[in-house]
């Protein structure tokens, strides 16, 4: 039976003794179901803004996405609602107090009551859908709710192999100690996420194994993602090289990854910092400050150590180690590198940026260098800092289209011109004047010998120089190294020697190019790790 909201009345949620909101509700329905309302479908939800940060979650038109079943019983004056729209449930994933109104229709089944009412209880004590363990009577911990698999890691493999094992019917619990998902992602691309590029191959990622990634990224291609992000109606755009932008902001990509979570039976449990990790009897056990959660299955996507302000940390490593599995040296990659003092000429041009094409053993890049306070950066340079080892040179070509000899046929055509009148039209006037000046060819070309010329040639074509260091984990975008890939499955990340145990994404021994290669590889790790839960 269906009641459909006429005038608004409002039952105030309340959640292990914590007001939650309020739902609006018609009083004739309210007096009838005084103890027996069973599902709220929300037609229209808001919350406030301070309790919720998610744009999607804010909006006020919502259908239901879900319906959950079970039984237990009800007690008078506590909440007897649940509202199951995408927007509430997110939601309580952002917080545990907050307040709201919703016009809704409600379904009357006694069946039903109880297991929202759970869920409810779940959302409001822990920021979750279900419950981790739940409180008996006398406040005995009861077993933790079962799980086909736990997802350590909220970032941008582990949502979306969470979203993808939920709608395959797995029940999925995604834990992550920050309060908030995907902050990678919300700050990726410079606020729109270069969410993937359109020639993500495998010879585009760094791995003890070049062949490891075939698999995932042959069967989750960028073309699926795309897909997804097309359906959730997101503006995208092509910018350079096959890189694939949000136009408008990267959290519409953490929006469409907890909508897709949504569809599936997949609790979130954010701002727990995890305590300990055991395996026993084919189980694993997660216990976090919040609660303890078991399941056959274990996805480690914690990620790798670079930008720990944003909550990364070498978790997977220490885990993987003490699963067995071996750790491929972390190394900050896509990261700024530092000069030693005798560069110091490039200092004066901090802020100049310049096409060029930079190399590093046999790794070359053409794309833009930028000159820092501290040495270079820049996509090209952020390309090479990958392949780069202590005590490696590398080399710069600033005239990458001139043909071999151009300067000595520009003595002959323009013998009155200095090598830095020649340079300045190719390149910004800073550099030419401190490259010229570096390279003591102040003469006038009519008047400079050939060899010294053909020397000046050489120089822009490779300028070297050996860096002193790289701007480290603080900078660096990504990991190179990671858990090593001997001991996994390439086709579902799966370990070796232990069955239910996955790791995926930047965990992983596999690192991506500049320009979207990364989530690339989260997606498709991701999501290949999911078709094994
Ligand atoms: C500034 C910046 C910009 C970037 N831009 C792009 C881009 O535009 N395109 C691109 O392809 N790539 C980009 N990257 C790289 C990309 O963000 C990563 O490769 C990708 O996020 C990896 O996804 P992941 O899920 O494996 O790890 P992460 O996104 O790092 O997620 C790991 C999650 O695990 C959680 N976690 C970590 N340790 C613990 C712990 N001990 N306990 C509980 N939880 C833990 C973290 O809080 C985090 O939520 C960028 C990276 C940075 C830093």
């Amino acid at each position: 039976m269906i009641a459909r909201t006429a005038t608004a009345f409002p039952i105030e949620l309340v959640v292990n003794s914590r007001p939650l909101g309020a739902i609006t509700v018609a009083p004739a329905f309210r007096q009838r179901s005084a103890s027996r309302i069973s599902a709220v479908t929300t037609t229209a939800f808001s919350f406030t803004r301070s309790a919720i940060q998610s744009s999607a979650a804010s909006k006020p038109s919502l259908t239901t996405t879900r319906e959950t079943k079970g039984c237990c019983g009800t007690r008078k004056g506590e909440l007897l609602t649940s509202v199951t729209g995408t927007a509430s449930r997110q939601a309580t994933r952002y917080t545990s107090s907050f307040t709201g109104q919703a016009s809704a229709s409600i379904r009357m089944c006694g069946e039903r009551v109880t297991a929202l009412l759970m869920a409810w209880q779940a959302a409001g004590a822990k920021r979750g859908f279900f419950p981790a363990a739940r409180r008996g009577r006398g406040g005995a911990v009861k077993a933790p709710a079962p799980y086909d698999a736990i997802v350590l890691g909220a970032g941008g493999a582990g949502l979306m192999c969470a979203a993808v094992a939920g709608q395959r019917g797995r029940r999925i619990a995604v834990i992550d100690h920050r309060p908030e998902p995907g902050a990678k992602i919300v700050i990726s691309g410079g606020g729109r996420c270069n969410f993937t590029n359109r020639d993500a191959a495998p010879d585009r990622y760094l791995s003890a194994n070049p062949h490891f990634a075939k698999s995932a990224l042959g069967r989750y291609t960028p073309g699926d993602f795309l897909e997804m992000v097309e359906r959730h109606g997101i503006a995208w755009h092509e910018k350079t090289l096959g890189q694939l932008f949000c136009d408008g902001s990267a959290r519409q990509i953490v929006a469409m990854l907890l909508n897709e979570c949504s569809a599936g039976p997949v609790a979130l449990r954010l701002g727990e910092a995890i305590r300990d990790v055991t395996h026993g009897d084919t189980r694993f056990r997660v216990e976090t400050d919040g609660g303890c959660y078991e399941a056959p299955a274990l996805v480690v996507a914690t990620g790798g150590p670079s930008i720990p302000k944003l909550g990364a940390t070498g978790f997977a490593y220490d885990l993987g180690r003490r699963f067995g599995l071996k750790v491929v040296e972390p190394r900050p990659a896509l990261v700024p590198m530092t000069l030693p003092g005798e560069e110091a000429l490039f200092r004066t041009l901090s802020g100049v940026a310049v096409p060029v094409v930079a190399r590093c053993g046999t790794a070359a890049f053409a794309e833009a260098a930028l000159f820092t306070h501290r040495g270079l950066s820049g996509p090209a340079i952020l390309q090479v800092s990958s392949y780069w080892r202590h005590g490696q040179d590398v080399a710069i070509d600033f005239l990458p289209d001139r043909p071999t000899g151009w300067l000595r046929e520009a003595k002959r055509s323009r013998p009155d011109a200095t090598l830095r009148r020649l340079l300045s039209p190719l390149m910004p006037d800073r550099l030419a004047a401190t490259l010229a000046e570096r390279m003591g060819a102040s003469d006038l070309l009519g008047r400079t010998r050939d060899m010294v010329l053909a020397d000046c040639e050489t120089r822009l074509r490779a300028w070297t120089f050996r860096p002193n260091g790289t701007e480290g984990f603080a900078k660096a975008e990504v990991t190179v190294g990671g858990i090593s890939t001997a001991g996994l499955n390439q086709r579902d990340l799966s370990a070796r020697h232990l069955p239910g145990l996955h790791v995926i994404g930047e965990a992983v021994d596999v690192t991506g190019w500049l320009g979207g290669y990364n989530f690339q590889w989260a997606w498709a790790s991701g999501w290949a790790a999911a078709q094994a839960l």
